[in-house]
């Protein structure tokens, strides 16, 4: 290699740039020259071999040269530590650190990293603690290993917060900016912002900016997003495509697409567009805020970025699976993505996943089985997550709960999902166990918890229980209810009977009640059949959405019980009026992979003839078995007979349509989903309830509200809905 004679010095200042080059190559034969030469052993050389081959990944090589290192010093040690710990070998990389004489805060720091990405946040901890009584210095390595160590466990942050103000750290940027994002990603925008607030102007650096700027973008704070982006193009710092991405994704979450196009357009001349950082952000600024039009524009900015990385086709495919109506779309681009060469990471998988909940099981299965067989780490928790919901969505309860016990550890999002999918079954006691268990085990639950405990104790008519985690959230946890949650609350008293209750909620709540909490009422009094209230609440949601029929329609279902014929003919007269048509009902099965959909009275589908024969002799076999047609839904023709005003026998709706033909095109003991755009009617709730137990089948009707899951002759919302 070389002829010169070979210097320590001269192996080392080689051996360096193989370390900056990753060069492996020139490297090894380095290394062997190395141990051939009679050169005096140079720990610093070992040191720096075992460097080498644990940056191109030769955990072994590496563990060889640390072995054979002279009198190994305590940078052998951390070196050795940090290629284990990169590895995920983190009890080895313990045991080398226990064996160091005398660690310094390198060696914590690493070992206390290793934990972070191991997800021992308790051994972080413990190491910390030690770290103190021995009286180290700690540093802003220290500080970032315990934040990511800490995960959601908030408590732990504020006490790391604590202690990085009083050690005098808050005048380093580094620290603040860990403090600032995390905060701000667990949720905390106010105290994100009090970090930022609280830096001196000289040590804000680029990043604290940034960060607060996406810190606004991820709480919808647009406003504030942008006029921090201009006040830091006033100041005249540098912009670069991280800030863009940022600001565009604010201008997303004020749903801004006036000021979005604008501010593309200016991209365009800056030639940034191209960037996939950037058009990221802009197919993503498209995709949520254009709709089904906006995915078209997105498409655009797809195409002008020559080629396009994995970053930019995740953006592609959640932009698609974002709209329901596009889940197909989101699918397909999966499937092209993989034939371009690219590996699906969580981020893909999350998307997709999260489209298959609005196809069919079978879709999702197929996926799950790809996650199984890809790199994907089978504790990655997002990917678990997205499977949970998933499966409940596609109305398998059982399979969301066995993804959710495998899985080796639970974050909040993971046990929010799961007891929504015991909500949206019906399942309240499985709800409020899960909910317990999660507060049993210390750990803290956040607003979408409550919205999802309190929904599931309105959907099993549990008042006392949901009154007393409103009041739990409020005063033991300090989450104010937003106005989600109080139209929980007004679901839940209005269902059970407490009409009174519920509507002095509506009147007194902070909050302007949007549409859902007058729904919700509406639905109570229907239930409890007080047209007076009924009338008011019907009043309020036309003034809200003016274009919809299901107030009219409600109403008129309420006259219509009680007999009142007058009143029935005045409101279709409005409704004609008014030119308010009644979206059709209508219910669609996956079957062998292709849609089937049912609209009542609609006889366009192919096998239409053979269905409706099967139904008649199935209705026959329930009529023996006790079922008895109830009047009251046949007078109401159901919400879809109001449009035309023709006579629609109730076994033509189309839920009933739909669950015979999967009954008559899937094979014996097979679990049948059905899917319905409004809510399932009381005829056909009870007719499924005959035919579950007459078929000896599982059938699962997922409406607009919740899972109606019949078994044996009973269903899973205990006939509370
Ligand atoms: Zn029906
Ligand atoms: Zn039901």
């Amino acid at each position: 290699m070389n002829q010169t004679p070979w210097t320590l010095k001269s192996f080392r200042d080689v051996l360096k740039k193989c370390i900056a080059e990753r060069d492996l190559f020139t490297g090894k034969s380095l290394h062997a020259l190395y141990v051939k030469s009679l050169l005096s052993p140079s720990t610093y050389l070992s040191n720096h071999f075992v460097l080498l081959y644990s940056k191109c990944g030769l955990l072994v090589a590496a563990r060889a040269a640390f072995d054979s290192t002279y009198e190994p010093n305590v940078f052998s040690y951390n070196t050795i530590i940090a290629a284990y710990a990169k590895e995920s070998k983190i009890h080895i990389a313990r045991k080398l650190f226990d064996e160091i004489p005398q660690p310094d805060v390198v060696s914590y720091n690493t070992l206390i990293s290793g934990y972070a990405d191991a997800g021992e946040s308790v051994q972080a901890m413990i190491l910390f603690k030690r770290m103190r009584e021995l009286g180290f210095e700690l540093d802003g390595y220290t500080l970032s290993g315990l934040i990511a160590a800490c995960r959601d466990k908030v408590c732990l942050v504020r006490q790391l917060h604590g202690i990085a103000i009083s050690g005098g750290f808050d005048s380093y940027a580094s620290v603040n900016n860990a403090f600032l994002t995390y905060y701000s990603k667990n949720g905390f925008l106010n105290e994100a912002i009090s970090v930022f607030n609280g830096m001196d102007e000289e040590v804000r650096d680029e990043v604290s900016w940034n960060s607060m700027i996406v810190a606004y973008g991820q709480h919808k704070e647009g406003k504030k997003a942008l006029a921090l982006y201009r006040e830091m193009v006033g100041k005249g710092l540098e912009i670069d495509m991280f800030t863009l991405a940022s600001v565009l994704s604010a201008v997303t979450s004020l749903a801004d697409l006036v000021s979005g196009s604008q501010f593309h357009g200016k991209l365009i001349k800056t030639g940034f567009h191209r960037n996939s950082h950037v058009g990221s952000g802009l197919i993503d600024l498209y995709s949520k805020c254009g709709g089904r039009k906006g995915m078209s524009e997105s498409e655009k900015v797809f195409e002008e970025i020559p080629s396009p990385d994995l970053i930019l086709w995740n953006t592609m495919i959640s932009g698609y699976s974002l709209n329901e109506e596009l889940s197909e779309e989101a699918v397909k681009s999966f499937r092209q993505m993989q034939r371009f060469g690219h590996r699906p990471d969580d981020g893909s998988f999350v998307c997709v996943i999260s489209a298959c909940s609005n196809l069919s099981l079978s879709q999702g299965k197929q996926i799950h089985g790809l996650v199984i067989k890809s790199h994907i780490p089978s504790n990655e928790i997002s990917v678990n997550n997205a499977l949970v919901v998933m499966y409940y969505k596609c109305g398998n309860l059982r399979d969301a709960r066995k993804v959710f016990d495998c899985m080796p550890e639970h974050n909040i999002v993971s046990v929010n999902s799961m007891i929504a999918g015991y909500a949206q079954h019906g399942r309240g006691a499985e709800a409020l166990l899960l909910c317990q268990q999660m507060l049993d085990s210390g750990s803290a639950p956040n607003n979408i918890t409550f919205v999802s405990i309190l929904s599931a104790c309105a959907h099993c008519g549990k008042v006392e229980e949901g009154q007393k985690y409103f009041n739990m959230m409020k005063e033991e946890f300090k989450i104010e209810p937003e106005l989600e949650h109080y139209s929980c609350m007004i679901d839940l008293l209005g269902r059970a009977g407490k009409l009174e209750e519920a509507e002095i909620i509506i009147e007194t709540m902070p909050f302007k009640p949007g549409h859902v909490p007058w729904a919700a009422l509406l639905g109570a009094c229907r239930k409890h059949k007080n047209i007076e209230l009924a009338k008011k609440a019907a009043n309020q949601l036309i003034k809200i959405l003016p274009s919809n029929a299901a107030p009219y329609v409600m109403l008129a279902n309420m006259y219509t019980e009680s007999k009142n014929w007058e009143e029935v003919a005045a409101v279709r007269k409005l409704m004609r009026e008014r030119g308010i048509r009644k979206k059709p009902g209508c219910s669609w099965i996956v079957v062998k992979k292709k849609k089937h959909v049912f609209v009542a009275e609609d006889w366009s589908h192919p096998k239409i003839g053979e269905v409706n024969e099967y139904l008649e002799e199935m209705m026959k076999k329930i009529k023996r078995e006790g079922y008895v047609m109830e009047e009251k839904w046949a007078m109401v023709k159901e919400d879809e007979a109001m449009e035309g005003e023709k006579e629609i026998r109730l076994g033509h709706h189309s839920e009933k349509l739909a669950v015979a033909f999967g009954l008559m095109s899937t094979s014996e003991g097979e679990d049948i989903v059905v899917v319905k755009n409004l809510r399932i009617c009381g005829d056909c709730h009870n007719a499924i309830k005959f035919m579950s137990a007459v078929t000896g089948r599982e059938i699962t009707v997922r409406d607009n509200l919740r899972f109606h899951c019949f078994r044996d002759g009973e269903c899973s919302c205990g006939d509370y809905w």
